[in-house]
């Protein structure tokens, strides 16, 4: 059958017996019936290449059409758990007609990478989804809420749409100096990029404070940008704006190269995604660190003192782990402190669940109830409650309102959901630890 012709069937010629004779005993063996239809020329495909062509013709695209459907990848995507999903799903669903450009099934995928893990052939999500979304994008197909922060982060520099001068805000309620680099510009070790979630929502603005108070109890010399700051945009390059992320990327490095610092330490594992696998691409270097690698270096000169007498199990951000290799830095710090209990859930680590925050999924929590059967977070907020864990210990600043949202409406309230910062802020004694470091030192 050529590809892209008038669909046929196939046509099976049954033969009245079909006989094969073993090679090892010589016996013969009847297989007549269905069973010959195995020894006729078949048609295997009836599909139009048209569609897989469109997706393969993009920069980034091309892996789709490598796909030769072992179907590895479905039993580890997080979104086929919830709805049909998955790439060796997608490939088929191109194959044999939909168009990927105006398809729902575009916005879905969370770029978690799992998939890409498994996959012989290296057929890459990561890139393929990017790709067709930036085309969906230009030409007007894009869902409403996610065009919506699009716009916020190109006006106000950040996803929550908030005006940048409250970026600092959070610093009022830390209890220590947070330095702002504009107001005293100097060589720090630590430019702190506090990153969107960690700035303005409440829930972060408390383990940005945490964060903040652990620095200076371990003696870091460190600053944050303050208003300059605009977030790094990775998870609006993988929803599709590439454009919005070159230009963020543009106005970073401006305010960057204004400043001496030794390291950048985010609290973001996408911002930590993009200044270490993206910057470089464009030609920009900057030595960066997630916040759990610093800390987890530094665990020995904090006062951690304080038993916690919970038990804890974690949850593996896809850009810490899956993507950029660490692991271990947050259960260092989680193991680190006394009277934990630490149990493990069943998907972790390579193999981790995904919080449904990735690629854009962040933002897409209202068109993505139409088209799975719950939220992503909601599925893994029910692993971590099935462990028995107290608390679930998260370091991705997506993290924790999503979860503390899951554990709520699947009725698991007794589930703690506390950032990594804030367990070891409550360890070292929070702002009486710092306190008692100043009187000190006095
Ligand atoms: S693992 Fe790769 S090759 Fe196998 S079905 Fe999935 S995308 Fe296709
Ligand atoms: S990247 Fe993750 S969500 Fe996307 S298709 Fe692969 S496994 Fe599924």
């Amino acid at each position: 059958m050529p590809i892209g012709g008038k669909k046929q069937l196939p046509i099976a010629h049954e033969k009245e017996t079909a006989i094969v004779v073993s090679s090892l005993s010589g016996r013969e063996w009847d297989v007549s019936g269905s069973w010959n239809r195995m020894f006729e020329s078949r048609v295997l495909s009836d599909y139009s290449y048209a569609g897989l062509g469109k997706v393969a013709a993009l920069e980034g695209g091309e892996s789709l059409e490598f796909c030769y459907g072992c179907g590895k990848c479905i039993p580890v995507c997080p979104v086929d758990l919830v709805a049909e999903y998955g790439p060796r799903k997608i490939h088929r669903k191109v194959q044999t007609g939909m168009d990927l450009f105006s398809s729902d099934d575009l916005w879905k995928c969370t770029t978690c990478g799992n998939c890409l893990r498994v996959c012989p052939k290296e057929v890459n999500m990561i890139k393929i989804m990017p790709a067709v979304r930036e085309v969906a994008m230009e030409a007007g197909s894009v869902p409403d809420e996610l065009q919506v922060v699009f716009e916020k982060t190109f006006r106000y520099g950040n996803a929550l749409g908030e005006n940048p001068r409250r970026r600092h805000s959070w610093t009022k309620g830390a209890g220590v100096d947070v330095p702002v680099l504009g107001n005293d510009p100097r060589h720090v070790d630590v430019l702190f990029y506090v990153e969107d979630y960690w700035s303005f929502h409440p829930r972060g603005q408390q383990a940005a404070q945490a964060f903040a108070r652990l620095l200076t109890l371990a003696g870091v010399d460190f600053a944050i940008l303050g208003a300059e700051e605009k977030t790094l945009g990775d998870s609006q390059r993988l929803a599709g704006e590439r454009g919005l992320f070159e230009s963020l990327m543009e106005d970073a490095v401006a305010t960057l190269s204004k400043y001496e610092f030794d390291r950048i330490v985010t609290p973001d594992p996408h911002g930590y995604n993009a200044l270490v696998k993206e910057y470089p691409k464009h030609g920009h270097s900057f030595p960066s660190l997630h916040y759990t690698q610093l800390l987890a270096d530094l665990v020995g000169r904090l006062p951690i003192k304080n038993p916690l007498n919970k038990k804890v199990t974690f949850h593996d951000p896809c850009y810490l782990g899956r993507h950029n290799g660490e692991y271990d830095a947050p259960r260092t710090l989680i193991n680190a402190i006394p009277g934990v209990e630490y149990l493990e859930m069943g998907r972790c680590r390579e193999n981790s669940y995904c919080c449904g925050g990735g690629g854009g999924g962040m933002w897409l929590d209202g068109f993505n109830s139409n088209h799975l059967s719950e939220r992503l977070s909601e599925r893994r907020v029910r692993e971590a409650a099935a462990t028995g864990a107290d608390i679930l210990a998260v370091c991705c600043p997506y993290e924790v309102s999503r979860f503390e949202d899951a554990a709520k409406s699947t009725g698991n309230e007794q589930l703690q959901v506390l950032d990594i910062a804030e367990m070891l802020d409550i360890a070292v004694g929070g702002l009486d630890a710092v306190e008692a470091m100043m009187a000190e030192s006095r």
